[in-house]
């Protein structure tokens, strides 16, 4: 019988994995994701303002998988793992393995403040996003109806975390101001409307090149959005958003980009875990099992090059999810990882993106047509290029988009069930 490799997570390491492995059909393969689509999460944040579908950036695994047929899909949530019988657990069964790769990536951190999680919403999935999409968007029918005072919260949209999520959604909700909202309330005035981007660090996009950073707070001053460095958040309660130094801001929309972290499975014995992910060797074997691996968000390597493990990116996953699978794949000795950089970047707006590559840094238009291009190539499916293709060439020519669905889930009563 062949080897049975399983897989829990199909995003952009466990996705990768599972199509080099299925490069030659000698291994059995099943992946497991508790969605049963591939996510692109770069862009969610268009989802969450309105510029593009979520069809666009979710791809059925079955779909995917429907040409391979050594790659089983079951979408179902791994609650436990039994390295002692090579198994893992969900809440309705039992899967065998006879080499386990754990691709679980990572959730928003809250940092374990639950009125805050009850309160603020995160942006780690397609729900996610079309959530924050319903939620903003309800927002403004509300305040035509109801006409409330510049001061009530739903004036403040409060983005909280300054990385590139944060800076991105802080940037199209603007635009959103600008370009959209007075076209579609022609009655109301927005001038009140308050895009506020809460970063902790002294500049924006604190991970990029200094250039970036300084690019990324002019564009954002230039968009209008009320950026407040320095500036720490320690409680939201669905209605006020109190600061570190006391400041409160009524606001009944935050959105919380201020941190990951990792999707750890019951089963792994404490001391191979380290900031909520798993410690691995350079081949992504998770320390102390023989046939456990992890990679991608979830893996912890540490290199010379990266003494506190790599960064949290897809770039990275997608490289260990191909460095393993070709590993696996072979009869000779197997080579250890070495990640090679390819930079960094984000959009704040139409014309305005940061890009930092390995020696070369630049911004504004010509890193911005960069930044769409790099991001159509890596999205799944000729259609879903064409899709997206599509709607930004609408968006750029008409400042507009036709997107601004507002659909929550039917209910039904239990009678009706
Ligand atoms: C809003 C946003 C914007 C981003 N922008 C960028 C960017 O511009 N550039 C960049 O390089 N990176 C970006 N990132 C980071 C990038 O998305 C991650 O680094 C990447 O997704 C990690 O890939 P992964 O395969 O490790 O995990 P993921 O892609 O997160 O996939 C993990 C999968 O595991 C599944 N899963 C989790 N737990 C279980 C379980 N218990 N059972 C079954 N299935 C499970 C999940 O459903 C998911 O499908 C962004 C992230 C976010 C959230």
């Amino acid at each position: 019988m062949s080897e049975k490799i399983l897989i829990i997570g199909g995003g952009f390491a466990g996705l990768r994995l599972a199509r080099t492995l299925n490069q030659k059909r000698e291994k059995r393969i099943t992946v497991i994701d508790k969605v049963n689509h591939h996510m692109f999460q770069p862009l969610f944040y268009q989802v969450a303002s309105g510029r593009i579908e979520p069809s666009n950036i979710s791809f059925p695994f079955r779909k995917i998988f429907q040409k391979s047929k050594n790659i089983q899909f079951r979408m179902t949530d791994i609650v436990k793992i039994v390295p002692e019988e090579n198994k893992v657990i969900s809440e309705d069964a039992e899967f065998k393995y006879d080499k386990l790769v754990i691709a679980t990536g990572c959730k928003t951190n809250f940092y374990g403040n639950e009125v805050l999680e009850g309160n603020a919403y995160g942006m780690k999935n397609t729900q996610e996003a079309i959530s924050i999409r319903n939620h903003v968007l309800m927002t403004f029918e509300r305040l035509i109806i109801e006409r409330q005072r510049s001061d009530d919260g739903d004036w403040n949209l409060v983005i909280v975390g300054g990385g590139p999520t944060g800076a991105e959604l802080a940037g199209a909700f603007a635009e959103m101001k600008r370009d959209v909202l007075p076209r579609d309330y022609p009655k109301m005035s927005f001038k009140n409307l308050n895009i506020i981007l809460i970063n902790a660090t002294e500049k924006p996009l604190a991970s990029m090149s200094t250039e970036a950073q300084d690019k990324s707070e002019e564009y954002l001053k230039q968009l209008g959005v009320i950026l407040m460095n320095n500036t720490r958040v320690d409680a939201y309660d669905g209605e006020n958003v109190t600061l570190h130094d006391g400041t409160v801001i009524p606001s009944n929309n935050v959105i919380w980009a201020a941190g990951v972290t990792g999707n750890i499975i019951d089963g792994i014995s404490q001391e191979h875990i380290m900031r909520n992910r798993y410690i691995v060797d350079e081949y992504n074997k998770v320390k102390g099992y023989d046939n456990i691996y992890a990679i991608g968000d979830i893996a912890y390597m540490e290199t010379a090059e990266y003494p506190q493990g790599h960064a949290q990116l897809a770039s990275v996953a997608i490289a260990q999810g191909e460095h393993l699978g070709k590993n696996l794949l072979k009869t000779s000795a197997w080579e250890p990882f070495k990640y090679k950089d390819k930079g960094s970047m984000a959009t704040i707006g139409k014309h305005r993106a940061v890009v930092d590559l390995r020696d070369f840094k630049f911004q504004g238009r010509l890193a911005w047509y960069f930044w769409m291009f790099l991001h159509l190539m890596l999205i799944l499916s000729v259609r879903n290029k064409i899709a997206i293709f599509y709607n930004w060439a609408w968006a750029y020519i008409n400042k507009d988009s036709s997107l601004r669905l507002i659909i929550v889930p039917h209910k039904k009563n239990n009678t009706e069930q």
